[in-house]
């Protein structure tokens, strides 16, 4: 890895996709961003293109893809086909295969999930380990040692380390809360960049799942993703970053209350969202139920759902939201009573541009996410 790559590690900000010029002072990782983000998402394209495209002039375009080469983040790809009128444009090409990335998956409470993917999200080493009760100090070690073990998987430079966990947790990777792990107020990410040598993100695994669709999975910069598991949570994207809110637990929707005196609740309330809508809820729910009557109860958990995010929808205005859960209980009943819910609960011109369809990226969402949470902190991509 280049001494720049090195200076690079701190990261170019919260940001995510780049589109307009900001302040001087962070002019030139700004810039540096605008043209990784637009080879990443564009291909290979000529300097005179990008300076176009990025509204940058071609002696900034020609001083940054220097540094980008000299990095081995870019390659110079030969003469751009079909020009025939003036100088033959260079075509100039991220280098995704040149880097990689490590991903850890913490979601399931049974087992950890970790990849090593390239940078345009192809896992190339997949690995799981039994958690096997472990939580607090304990799980922070064995996740170290996970880590190690993808760091020496990997066959190319590591740029960084990506995790996805359950619980509150702050932008600087600060687990404020993950009761199961028994993690509280615990700094995990910078904990581990100290053990691993590496930049670490850390971030909530349902806003982790959120960035995965939206830069691997195609989604809308406006658009909340569900996730139905074990418990369900929501990672929001507005206008193309990321939702923290005042306390870092925006998309808790999970313990919003949606039936007065429901079913009592791990929280140790009743009636949370969770209690009708996450996999066991749904597994128990239509147990022993023949197709219609299974589906009867799923379009019941599907209306709750569809009430519980109407208003959601209209305040942001989102365009779509994504369900990450299995297909055999929320894509069928319950995703159409959902969507007919949201419908007549919302005013037409929210309704209009709202698409209500499953993530793309199943169970890899959350590692996909991780790395995207690697790629917006080290290249300013997402
Ligand atoms: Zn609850």
């Amino acid at each position: 890895m280049s001494e720049t790559m090195r200076a690079s590690r701190r990261g170019l900000g919260a940001g995510l996709r780049a589109t307009a010029k900001v302040l001087p002072e962070h002019a030139r990782a700004h810039n540096r961003a605008l043209v990784l983000q637009h080879l990443f998402h564009e291909g290979p394209t000529s300097r005179a293109d990008l300076a176009r495209a990025t509204s940058l002039t071609r002696v900034t375009i020609s001083d940054l893809v220097n540094v980008l080469l000299a990095e081995g983040l870019v390659e110079e790809l030969g003469v751009q086909p079909g020009r025939r009128v003036g100088k033959p444009a260079i075509l100039v090409g991220m280098r995704t295969d040149a880097y990689q990335i490590v991903a850890v998956d913490l979601s399931d409470d049974a087992v950890m999930r970790g990849a090593v993917l390239t940078l345009t999200g192809e896992a190339v080493v997949r690995r799981s380990l039994a958690v096997e009760g472990r939580s607090g100090d304990d799980l922070v070690d064995l996740l170290t040692r996970f880590a190690r073990g993808l760091l020496s998987a990997a066959s190319r430079p590591v740029i960084g380390i990506g995790v996805g966990s359950p619980g509150i947790i702050d932008p600087s990777g600060r687990v404020v809360e993950a009761p199961n792990r028994a993690w509280f107020d615990l700094p995990l990410a910078g904990m581990l960049t100290d053990r691993l040598g590496l930049p670490v993100q850390v971030a909530n695994d349902a806003n982790t799942a959120a960035l995965g669709e939206y830069t691997y999975g195609g989604a809308a910069g406006s658009m909340l993703v569900l996730t139905i598991g074990q418990g369900v949570g929501a990672g929001i994207m507005v206008d193309g970053a990321r939702v923290h809110g005042a306390g870092d637990a925006a998309g808790e929707l999970g313990h919003v209350t949606v039936v007065d005196g429901g079913e009592p609740c791990a929280c140790g309330r009743r009636g949370c969202l969770e209690t009708v809508l996450s996999v066991p809820a749904l597994r128990k729910a239509v147990a022993g139920l023949d197709t219609e009557e299974a589906d009867a109860v799923l379009a019941a958990a599907g209306r709750v759902l569809g009430t519980t995010l109407a208003p959601v929808v209209s305040a942001l205005n989102l365009a779509e939201v994504l369900l990450s859960g299995p297909a055999e209980l929320v894509d069928g009943a319950l995703r159409q009573a959902a969507t007919d819910t949201l419908r007549t609960r919302t005013m037409p011109a929210v309704a209009a541009s709202l698409r209500l369809r499953m993530a793309t990226l199943d169970e890899d969402v959350v590692l996909a996410g991780a790395a995207v949470l690697v790629l917006a902190a080290q290249l300013g991509v997402s």
